[in-house]
């Protein structure tokens, strides 16, 4: 930890709201260029992203401005060097003055490490209030991977990953298929590309379900 930094936690954390969020992206034309604009900023700001390579946050508070700085799990190697990242807010202003990547050679431009921590940060600020504090001076559970964590199982990933919203939608995909099938008996449909492979689906799920057992 850096001197005069001390570390970040649930309650020290500034508050970033999302009118502050989109006055900073308004502001900052880099963080809205042509690069930038679709997959990469969706990709960045997505939850799973930021929350599991974002760690060692800690924070210095100098009159109206707060400094916090974290590092960044690279996402697909992650034992290489991790990015390090500043965030500076105008707290009296509920402003945020400035995002800076300190590794990342596309960073002038606004690179997605800043822009995941910026949206981390709004992540913390959105969260409901908990009786117990948060520190977030801590390895990122991607770091994490290959050290304390040796291995994960795809069981889980899945459990952190899916949400209710999207395990909804694969019930509805499920029902979807179910339906079509009722629908083509009833209609004696037997030519159809997808009932062709169903018996193969059906072959595939039923060695499956034998090898598990056995
Ligand atoms: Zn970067």
């Amino acid at each position: 930890m850096q001197t005069e930094f001390v570390k970040a936690d649930s309650m020290n954390l500034p508050n970033i709201d999302s009118m502050m969020v989109a006055k900073f992206f308004a502001c900052n034309p880099d963080f809205c260029s042509a690069e930038f604009r679709n997959v990469k900023t969706s990709l960045s700001t997505r939850e799973s992203y930021g929350d599991d390579a974002i760690g060692y946050v800690q924070l210095q508070r100098t009159q109206n401005t707060c400094i916090i700085k974290c590092t960044i799990c690279p996402e697909h190697k992650v034992r290489s060097k991790s990015y390090s990242v500043t965030l500076i807010v105008d707290e009296q202003e509920d402003d945020v003055l400035q995002v800076t990547c300190h590794d990342c050679p596309a960073s002038s431009g606004g690179c997605k490490h800043a822009i995941a921590f910026l949206m981390w940060c709004h992540r913390r600020s959105e969260e409901p209030s908990c009786t117990s504090i948060q520190c977030y001076w801590k390895k990122s559970t991607l770091a994490k991977i290959g050290s304390s964590i040796k291995v994960i199982t795809t069981k889980d990933m899945i459990k952190k990953k899916i949400k209710t919203d999207e395990s909804k939608r694969i019930d509805t995909v499920t029902s979807v298929v179910n339906n079509f099938l009722t629908e083509s008996k009833k209609r004696k449909i037997t030519t159809c590309q997808y009932l062709k492979h169903q018996n193969v689906i059906l072959f595939t799920k039923k060695l499956i379900c034998s090898l598990y057992i056995t």
